[in-house]
């Protein structure tokens, strides 16, 4: 892409309402624009991120969950709200039609899902059944001032499991953290990135969350350096050591963290509220196990923002850049033109045919942050060579044209 087509461009200065890192760095970068606290439109450069995090959510969904992506509606009536009895909590925002109808927008889809699964779902034989979408949902936040990691309008893969006993949730639980845990480790989180012991409300002993460690974390957990996993601060009085190891609490490390994932087992809450039931191989109707795994979207590249960010700008892992490499032409365009033209058919480039100086060009690359950028230069072409810098590295390095290919392959 030809970056005089952005229609965006970057800032020089923090933007002074917004307090996170985040929301600085991704407005002055051009990823983002804020509409009001807590909602934000997607620019070019950002959605492009947005786009690939889906997509290797969802290749995990499909090939190591087995599960179908399926889009619900963001609008839901009141009705199904009373049968699970949560029509007053505080996060939802409602709204009424013309008719006089009354609406919440979905902050989470139990009350949509189960009753449509029952449309489909009667037999054991139909089971287990894992649905999952990406989709925006609203919360009613009473403050938002995280930028992307807190919102009242966000993006969110939700996923929804089906079984007939424990034995077979138990398993699709287990894999849903293999799952995430890959797809922490593509996005460049995972060593930050810790299975987190959380209550598990009236349902069972624990849920579990999937905390990033960072400074702009609303949360607070405990860290086990023994065996890797961590505890909410929630449920740390009633805790003495670590679940797994026994570690005692006073030897845990306390430490700033933003949740972002979480799976729950939700036993038979929703599937009795609506009366979801199979039938056994004896014909017997019998309760249905659900589970629901969610991962937020958006909030995951504002965690990758606070963590994978230098004082210059962005430093985008290759799995989720918006693209691979940034073309920076320095006077001479002829040679740089070729470049392009013949990287382009094969990578995701950006290229600076902006009428800008140098100077500028290469601190808008640090902004972007993109993992390979190319200086075309009259001095270094004398040699039949270019500048290439990866984001990550102090040095660059002087490679011959016929070699950027396989340089950055
Ligand atoms: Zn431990």
């Amino acid at each position: 892409m030809r970056q005089s087509q952005l229609f965006t461009r970057t800032k020089r200065d923090f933007p002074k309402e917004e307090e996170s890192k985040n929301a600085q760095l991704l407005i002055r970068g051009g990823f983002v624009c804020k509409e009001m606290a807590g909602v934000y439109s997607y620019l070019p450069l950002g959605l492009r991120i947005i786009r690939k995090i889906e997509n290797i959510i969802r290749r995990e969904m499909n090939e190591t969950l087995g599960a179908t992506e399926i889009l619900m509606p963001a609008l839901h009536p009141i009705e199904k709200y009373k049968k699970t009895k949560r029509e007053n909590i505080d996060v939802l925002f409602h709204t009424e039609s013309n008719t006089g109808g009354h609406f919440v927008l979905g902050q989470s889809h139990e009350e949509v899902v189960v009753p449509l699964v029952s449309n489909f779902v009667s037999s054991y034989r139909d089971l287990p059944l894992g649905v999952y979408q990406i989709q925006t949902k609203f919360r009613n936040e009473f403050r938002a001032k995280s930028g992307i990691l807190r919102g009242k309008e966000f993006l969110m893969k939700d996923l929804y499991s089906f079984h007939t006993d424990e034995e077979d949730f138990d398993r699709y639980y287990k894999k849903a953290q293999i799952a995430y845990r890959n797809i922490f480790n593509e996005i460049g989180i995972g060593d930050k990135t810790y299975l987190t012991f959380a209550s598990g409300g009236t349902f069972s002993k624990y849920s579990h969350e999937f905390q990033t460690v960072t400074d702009a974390g609303e949360d607070i957990i405990y860290l086990c350096s023994k065996c890797g996993v961590a505890i909410n601060e929630e449920i740390i009085d009633e805790q003495k050591e670590c679940p797994l190891c026994g570690l005692t609490k006073d030897k845990l490390e306390k430490i700033k963290s933003i949740e972002v994932a979480n799976i729950f087992p939700l036993k038979t809450r929703f599937s009795d509220a609506f009366n979801l039931k199979y039938k056994n191989k004896k014909g017997e109707a019998c309760p249905i196990i659900m589970g629901c795994y969610g991962i937020g979207v958006s909030r995951l590249m504002g965690a990758v923002v606070e963590s994978l960010s230098d004082k210059n700008g962005m430093v985008w892992p290759e799995s989720i850049a918006p693209f691979k490499v940034h073309i920076i032409p320095i006077d001479d365009n002829s040679v740089s033109e070729k470049i392009y033209t013949d990287l382009n058919k094969q990578m995701e480039v950006l290229y600076d045919d902006r009428d800008k100086g140098a100077g500028e060009k290469l601190k808008d690359a640090d902004l972007i942050g993109i993992p390979y950028r190319i200086v075309v230069s009259p001095k270094t072409l004398e040699n039949g060579c270019v500048e290439v810098k990866r984001r990550d590295k102090e040095q660059a390095e002087l490679i011959k044209i016929e070699k950027i290919k396989s340089y950055v392959k």
